[in-house]
């Protein structure tokens, strides 16, 4: 009989010390015990990453991307090493591999690499000897052998991807919380498990600012049907469980807060076609993607244009958008970093008005301040002074009752 795959992900919060690499090998075997195969994707210990990240830029404002790939790669192959060493050591056979090493091909967007294809005959290979598997997570390989990343949380990909290749039942992935929330648990105490959500809910979360799994995967587990069941690594307890299935329309799923964006404003734009264009081709030039974007009614042929970016891009955003401005004879260009996104994310919108409303109604008697908004067919999002980002939160989950879902 054909055993059944599972691909199971941990964090970097689930393997960031001695103890909590035994534990995750501890619960690979379990499943392994069911008479499944496991192929186990691993995130670098704890913050590896960002200090990597760190050590870099103590050396250059603008590290080259392809030595950042050399570097940040690393750090899952630590993690991937010692869970097999972990394994073996509790009597079971393990083998780890690198990205590479699974033919985990991508394009050659360093640090922001997509997949290409994964062959993973290793891991089949692996398999058929009865071993487990680890893979190191959030990289891979170009057509040239150059070695790249998959972006920030990139591993969350590895493991869906991983799943989508060997035809795995679920993807299981481990963190340090026991699921998906209607909001961030630590700011409201009251947020609620959520037990089913849909890929599409989700992955409006994810990009408005859920950190809990990176939105690109979402994309891809959403486009191949592949079940995701986000749990804890501390509990045996289920998680949330990502599928396709809608269970009921509820106008509002889960409040989103994004603190890592910054405002962009250029004053002074001549109202003249073209203009748009220029700017915002220089900037996706610059692989940057830029979210809300707001242009005032123009006075005297002059408008003023804000958006937002990622703060990671925003000495980069604020590069291009000079260079634009001298071109066009645009005025200033001002930067805000101080400041969220508070967005409510729910298929039910489509059926259900006033959400909106109610949401600046909401902010309004809390005698919060609206910046910007956005909406798509199934969120709505307000930027505000990101002191007043818990505040808001609060409020709107209690405005839209979800500590009683
Ligand atoms: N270690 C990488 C990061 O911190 C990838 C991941 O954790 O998924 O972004
Ligand atoms: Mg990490």
């Amino acid at each position: 009989m054909e055993k059944e795959i599972i691909v199971q992900k941990f964090g970097g919060s689930s393997v960031a010390n001695i103890d909590r690499i035994k534990n995750v090998a501890q619960r690979v075997i379990a499943y392994k015990n069911k008479h499944t195969d496991v192929a186990v994707v691993v995130s670098a210990l704890g913050d590896t990453t960002d200090e990597l990240e760190a050590l870099a830029f103590g050396l250059s404002k603008t590290p080259p991307e392809r030595e950042m790939d050399m570097l940040l790669s690393t750090g899952e192959q630590i993690s991937c090493a010692l869970l097999a060493i972990a394994i073996k050591e509790l009597g079971y056979d393990a083998i780890s591999f690198t990205g590479r090493q699974v033919g985990i091909k991508t394009d050659k967007t360093h640090t922001k690499a997509r997949i290409i294809t994964i062959d993973g005959k290793r891991i089949r290979d692996a398999f058929k000897h009865d071993k487990i598997v680890i893979v190191a997570g959030y990289q891979g390989v170009t057509a040239n052998d150059e070695i790249t990343t998959l972006g920030r949380g990139g591993s969350d990909l590895t493991a869906v991807a991983l799943a989508k290749a060997l035809k795995a039942k679920v993807c299981e992935i481990y963190t340090d919380v026991d699921g998906i929330y209607t909001t961030d648990p630590r700011i409201v105490k009251e947020a609620r498990k959520i037990r089913n959500i849909t890929f599409e809910e989700m992955l409006e979360m994810a990009s408005l600012g859920a950190q809990v799994m990176q939105a690109r995967s979402i994309e891809v587990a959403k486009r191949f049907n592949i079940t995701l069941h986000v749990r804890s690594s501390f509990s045996k307890e289920e998680g949330t469980m990502i599928t396709n299935e809608k269970m009921e329309e509820i106008a509002v799923r889960g409040i989103t807060c994004n603190k890592n964006e910054a405002k962009i404003t250029i004053t002074s734009v001549p109202d003249k076609p073209g203009v748009a264009a220029k700017l915002f081709e220089e900037i996706s030039k610059q692989g940057i993607n830029v979210d809300t974007i707001v242009q005032n009614v123009p006075h005297d042929k002059l408008s003023d244009i804000s958006f937002t970016v990622p703060k990671g891009d925003l000495a980069k955003a604020i590069k291009a958008t000079s260079v634009i401005g001298n071109k066009i004879g645009a005025g200033e260009v001002l930067e805000d970093k101080d400041i969220a996104r508070v967005s409510l994310v729910g298929s039910g919108m489509r059926s259900h008005s006033g959400i909106a409303a109610k949401m600046f109604a909401t902010l309004a008697d809390n005698h919060i301040n609206i910046g910007m908004i956005t909406t798509s067919e199934i969120s709505v999002s307000c930027i505000i002074a990101q002191d007043m980002a818990d505040k808001a939160v609060k409020a709107l989950h209690k405005a839209f009752k979800l500590e009683q879902i």
